[in-house]
């Protein structure tokens, strides 16, 4: 099964880096493929991660391309025997005191700072405790300077006939594609990471379907995700993860579909198979669902969930401190405290729609400021007349209470893809929808 579809190349865009760094370059895919097998993933069949097998996809070609960069770049840099000193840097440390401890004097503190002036990207004003510099000195004077800023950007100053120059090493990492999908036997969090995700790809599948889904309510066991995003891998080692490309979530029969998509303008964003943006102009549920540790079989037997319909709002029960989020764009029209409300604050979107949050344990906005939807602008609590930390949320429209559960669905529709650029959005979703649904038919045969 080809699971992981190679993307981009390790691109060794550097002048001067060491053979040793490009050794490693060599064997990526092995050491990834060992990696990943080495991920444990619980045998459940309703959890299925992938385990790709990366050597199908993509080592000839790479290894080809690097070792032809090998053979280039030996003859340039024989970095044999160099006695270099490397210094980790403390809070506190300056330029002055670095080279002081790698036993540099003045003359080269200001030459290296004269030469790096100009050179945005190799300026040593800012320097981070934790990163490490590198000297290489020779007869007291410092001949290299090198700077790892993280495992992507290097920089090296080095000493030349007319003064120190710099050279930056930028290396691209290998993007690989990732499907994972999954049922929900609880909350959307715990699925995820029993699925192996990370809290970053969860909470960014929650933000891509936080318009459509109210992540505290809505899911319900048996409801399933789906999604395809991108990991990057340097010298066969995952570093991170990127951006989700195609995702689907599947909820009580119901299915929401989302695509990533550039524009011809540059501006990304998550697309229905419609063109329509997944991003609404109100949030589905205006607290941070990842902090709520019932998942909704739990939840469903709180008490106060059965009476939303008796005080015209909606109860979000969640630890204190939980994040509180502008549920859109606005302005907040009241930030205060009362003996019913606890501490409370209101926010006016555009003419017609008010929200209102209360019980707040902390407030973080004041009357008057704009704010940006899921900008944080409180915590939950239990402030008032409140039996326990939870989330009172209100919703109005034109100064009448709706329940917030229904009206998002009546709102007016999101910004759709302009009509001129439907046929290029709708070739570029065509292969993330042709992906999802082979991965998904491949998984419901494996069953
Ligand atoms: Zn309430």
């Amino acid at each position: 099964m080809l699971l992981k579809y190679p993307k981009g190349h390790l691109i060794a865009a550097s002048v001067a880096t060491t053979i040793i760094g490009l050794v490693l370059l060599v064997a990526p895919s092995e050491k990834a493929s060992a990696k990943r097998n080495s991920i444990s993933i619980p045998v459940d069949l309703a959890v299925t991660s992938t385990q790709p097998d990366v050597k199908t996809a993509s080592s000839e070609p790479l290894i080809a391309k690097l070792s032809g960069d090998i053979q280039e770049k030996a003859q340039i840099a024989p970095e044999v025997k160099e006695n270099w000193k490397t210094i980790t840097i403390k809070s506190g440390d300056n330029l002055t005191s670095l080279f002081k401890r790698a036993g540099l004097g003045a003359r080269d503190v200001y030459e290296v700072s004269e030469a790096t002036k100009a050179n945005k990207s190799a300026n040593l004003k800012r320097l981070y405790p934790g990163e490490k510099l590198s000297f290489l000195i020779d007869d007291g004077r410092l001949q290299k300077l090198r700077r790892e800023k993280n495992q992507l950007e290097s920089i090296e100053i080095l000493r030349t006939e007319s003064g120190y120059s710099v050279i930056t090493n930028n290396r691209e990492p290998e993007i690989l594609h990732r499907f994972v999908s999954t049922t929900l036997d609880n909350s959307l969090f715990l699925a995820g990471e029993k699925a192996g995700l990370s809290q970053k790809v969860i909470m960014e599948l929650a933000n891509v379907f936080g318009g459509v889904i109210d992540f505290v309510y809505d899911p319900r066991q048996g409801d399933s995700f789906s999604l395809l995003f991108e990991e990057k891998y340097l010298d066969g080692n995952l570093i991170g993860s990127g951006n989700i490309i195609a995702a689907e979530f599947n909820n009580r029969g119901e299915v929401y579909r989302a695509f990533r998509y550039t524009d011809s303008e540059n501006n990304s964003g998550y697309y229905s198979p419609e063109g329509e943006s997944m991003q609404k102009a109100f949030l589905r549920s205006p607290v941070d669902f990842t902090r709520i540790s019932s998942g909704f079989n739990l939840r469903r037997k709180h008490p106060i969930h059965k009476k939303i319909k008796a005080h015209r709002g909606i109860d979000y029960v969640a630890a204190r401190g939980t994040p509180v989020y502008a549920a859109g764009n606005g302005r907040v029209i009241a930030s205060g405290y009362n003996r019913a409300n606890g501490n409370y604050v209101f926010i006016q979107h555009g003419a017609q729609y008010t929200t209102k949050y209360l019980h707040l344990h902390k407030r973080h906005v004041k009357r008057g400021q704009r704010v940006k939807q899921r900008q944080i602008i409180g915590r939950v609590g239990s402030t008032g007349y409140s039996t326990g930390p939870h989330l009172h949320y209100e919703f109005l429209v034109s100064g009448v209470h709706r329940n917030p559960r229904n009206i998002v669905k009546k709102l007016p529709k999101a910004k759709s893809i302009a009509k001129g650029e439907m046929p290029r959005f709708l070739e570029s979703i065509q292969p993330l929808l042709a992906q999802l649904e082979t991965h998904q038919r491949l998984l419901a045969y494996n069953q």
